[in-house]
């Protein structure tokens, strides 16, 4: 995501810090930054009044004297990025006890149905009891939808024949069947459409003044930039929204409604959506999401997907393999299964500092494709016997030849693979006298 506003905010800030630090040097450059804001999509006012402010404290005394002037100025830049985003807000009004009401609406195709999902999924892991309602009656199968998704993740649905009923039946219907089981969060998943009409909106209007939510949320999909904003100012006129949840942040998203729908609306983006699978969604934090855009990486979300990701005790067990030499190609297939339940080696490899760009150096560089030739190294690995990736020594040029036909490669590059496993297996050796295991412990814990 945002490849390109941070290569075009990288030229804009660099070229300032390359000339000589004037004032009309500085204006030169900041228009450079609201036309690399405009190409994100980001609202025309929102840029306008971003460069002006970020100007304003370049072009003061301060700056001008300061030891690194142009240093001064990308963290100028960074903390209106992060005031443009924020504050931090994360808050979903639920009271233990209870029955909190977070009403969900959308367009149709934003990921409100996936969403309601992601969101009952994470409520349920902080100990909550969510239950989710079918209230979108206008897309037949988003009923179906709904159930499939509830029943992946183990939390009720409450539905009816659409044919049979209204939404706001349906919600108040739901209400009474979650306090029935002690649920404590309902999560209404209402009705979408192609484009903002005047009937969804006095479909959601009934349901919020019948239901009286606590929180009134909108899924907006990131990859429509100002569409989305633009749908947020008309939804947050009719039902004065709390948040908004932005999806799809994993795709090829260009960052203009990251950066505006908060100066736009008044409303706080609470969560995003990086990914279709029911666990992709993340809080947002302003300040990881400006350092990415700056192109600095975000070692705090690595830190945290790594966390929640991973299964620690199987880690603990391959470090302690690595650590006594005992590290076989098994191992390491099993280590690279768990790394790419992370996510895409891309998409990692950008959350790195100094790493973004290798990522789209990887990109222009052709058949280097990082997550391609993953799946190549499992595909050798799984060609050998047991017996092999345990004692990788054995693998003689019969063998290698085997394993290349098996996994559709060559028997040069299962002999590349074999060695920059053993020189990986000496480095370890060498690093567990450096006492990195507690290092990499630390990072785990
Ligand atoms: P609705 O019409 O708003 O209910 O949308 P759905 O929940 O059916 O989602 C529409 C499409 O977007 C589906 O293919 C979802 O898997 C996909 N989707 C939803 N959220 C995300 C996300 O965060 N990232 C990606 N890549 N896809 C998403």
């Amino acid at each position: 995501m945002f490849e390109s506003i941070t290569r075009n905010l990288g030229d804009a800030l660099g070229s300032i810090a390359r000339g000589r630090l004037t004032e009309s040097n500085i204006r030169d450059g900041m228009g450079k930054v609201r036309q690399a804001l405009l190409e994100a999509d980001v609202n025309y006012d929102v840029a306008k009044a971003f460069t002006q402010r970020v100007t304003e404290q370049a072009v003061g005394e301060k700056v001008l004297k300061a030891l690194r002037p142009a240093e001064q100025i990308v963290g100028i830049v960074y903390q209106e990025l992060v005031s443009l985003m924020g504050p931090v807000d994360h808050s979903l009004a639920i009271r233990r006890g209870e029955l909190s009401v977070i009403m969900m609406c959308g367009l149709q195709g934003a990921g409100k149905t996936t969403t309601c999902g992601k969101l009952a999924r994470m409520l349920k892991e902080q100990g909550n009891k969510p239950m989710l309602v079918a209230a979108d009656l206008q897309r037949p199968a988003a009923i179906e939808q709904l159930r499939v998704i509830g029943e992946q993740i183990g939390v009720p649905v409450y539905w009816e024949e659409a044919a049979r009923s209204n939404p706001v039946q349906v919600c108040v219907n739901a209400r009474k069947e979650a306090r029935a089981h002690d649920c404590n969060v309902l999560i209404l998943d209402t009705a979408g459409r192609l484009h903002v009409d005047d009937a969804l909106m006095k479909e959601l209007m009934e349901v919020d003044n019948k239901l009286m939510p606590d929180q009134a949320l909108l899924v907006c999909d990131a990859m429509t930039g100002q569409d989305a904003v633009n749908s947020a100012k008309v939804f947050n006129d009719a039902l004065e929204l709390d948040g908004v949840i932005l999806t799809k942040l994993d795709g090829d998203t260009r960052g203009g409604a990251a950066l505006s729908v908060k100066a736009v609306t008044g409303v706080p983006i609470k969560f995003i959506g990086v990914g279709e699978q029911l666990d992709r969604l993340e809080k947002f934090h302003p300040d990881r999401m400006a350092q990415r855009i700056l192109g600095q990486g975000d070692v705090a979300t690595l830190l945290e997907t790594a966390q929640r990701v991973l299964d620690s005790d199987e880690m603990e067990r391959q470090q302690q393999k690595m650590l006594e030499g005992k590290f076989s190609l098994d191992d390491f297939l099993k280590a690279m299964a768990q790394i790419q339940r992370m996510g895409s080696m891309k998409s990692l490899l950008k959350l790195i500092p100094g790493m973004g760009q290798m990522a789209q150096a990887l990109d222009a560089l052709d058949g280097m494709d990082p997550d391609k030739d993953l799946g190549r190294v499992r595909a050798m690995i799984q060609s050998m016997t047991l017996d092999e990736r345990r004692n990788p020594e054995k693998i003689d040029r019969s063998r290698r030849n085997r394993i290349a036909q098996g996994s559709g490669t060559d028997p040069a590059e299962v002999h590349g693979l074999l060695k920059q496993f053993k020189d990986m297996s000496g480095m370890m050796q060498s690093m567990a006298g450096l006492g990195s295991g507690d290092r990499m412990k630390k990072v785990m814990d």
